[in-house]
């Protein structure tokens, strides 16, 4: 079974739907296939300088809704990054075979240093990729799922994995991008031509798995649609129908084609009033079960200890190696 690793940052309390049907929908399917190793990558969140108890909140937020969601710890490893120390270590050594230039060709940099300037953009968000290629070199993953978003970050891992193998012998496994077909992308419902997005800025646009159902249904109601009235995938001239058509069918499983069909000759209205009941249907478990787990710290906080044991042994492995080979000396 090939080796698989993937994380989010813990940078909102709550996950949203892009991130559940994208991102953790998929990964709970691939335990089935993979070899698999999830993480929340709070070393990540700290290049958007968050609050220190919003931190600590979230990281186990996320965790928690990992496991809500259908990662198996006993299958899976599941762990913090900061748990892992050799992820800052490996960092350290491959931003020593970073180009200064390289690094700064990354567009996720040059889009968020461009909004925040250069006084507030950190040595961190620019060394950020740097960290992303230590998580997967690590672990000798084969595949990466990523959204196309992170693809450039993934070339600069297979690149340094590639400039470290023939400078210093064979040692790191060079990671495929793995795209899951028929992953839905999800938009911001007040901006359907937007993804959504943690940080993006419309609350309203954005689903969040830990919503109250009610709020749930208030967003969907208020979802931004055209003047037309019939119920037609057209991600064109329809963006934002069609996206509520593709949540619809990402959770329901039923194909675009059978719900214009069934939505044939009844509105708008129907369609965001139905979708409501699916989305929430969904998600009520999964929120049940993630304030389930975070009414229990210490246990979600054992399960955590428990995955950062698996994830250390491979990494402190790989690790030793790497520090073998650049030349460092041992510690005896
Ligand atoms: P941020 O705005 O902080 O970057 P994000 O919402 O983009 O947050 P990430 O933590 O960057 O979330 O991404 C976690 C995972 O969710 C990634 O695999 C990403 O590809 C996926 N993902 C994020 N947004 C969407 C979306 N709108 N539709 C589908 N997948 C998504
Ligand atoms: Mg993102």
């Amino acid at each position: 079974r090939p080796r698989l690793l993937s994380g989010m940052q813990p940078t909102s309390g709550s996950l949203h739907l892009g991130n559940y049907l994208g991102a953790l929908k998929q990964w709970v399917a691939l335990q089935d296939t993979h070899e698999a190793l999830y993480c929340v990558v709070d070393l990540h969140a700290l290049t958007v300088a968050p609050d220190p108890a919003e931190l600590r909140e979230r990281t186990r937020w996320t965790a928690a809704q990992y496991v809500a969601a259908g990662i198996d710890p006993e299958r899976s490893a599941l762990f913090v990054q900061s748990h892992v120390p050799a992820h800052a270590q490996l960092a350290w050594v491959l931003s020593c075979l970073t180009g200064f230039g390289e690094a700064g060709r990354m567009t996720q940099f040059k889009d968020k240093s461009a909004k925040q300037g250069s006084d507030s953009t950190t040595v961190g968000l620019f060394t950020y990729p740097v960290l992303m290629a230590a998580d997967i070199l690590l672990y000798q993953a084969a595949e990466v799922p990523v959204g196309e978003d992170q693809r450039q970050h993934l070339e600069l891992t297979r690149n340094l994995a590639q400039r470290f193998n023939s400078r210093f012998g064979d040692t790191f496994v060079v990671p495929e991008p793995f795209i899951p077909k028929e992953t839905a992308k999800i938009y911001d419902l007040q901006d359907p031509t937007a993804k959504m997005s943690k940080s993006s800025s419309s609350p309203n646009g954005i689903v969040d798995v830990m919503d109250d159902p009610k709020v749930t249904a208030k967003k969907i109601r208020s979802a931004v649609t055209d003047t037309g009235r019939e119920v037609l995938y057209d991600p064109v001239e329809k963006a934002g129908v069609s996206n509520l058509l593709s949540i619809h069918s990402a959770l329901s499983g039923r194909t675009i084609a059978e719900l214009e069909a069934d939505f044939a000759g009844r509105g708008y209205g129907d369609l965001k009033k139905e979708l409501a009941e699916v989305v929430t249907d969904a998600l009520g478990p999964v929120r049940a079960r993630a304030t389930e787990l975070m009414a229990d710290p210490g246990a979600l906080d054992e399960l955590l200890a428990a995955g950062a044991d698996r994830a250390n042994e491979i990494a402190e492995r790989t690790l030793a190696t790497v520090y073998d080979k650049v030349g460092l000396v041992g510690r005896a």
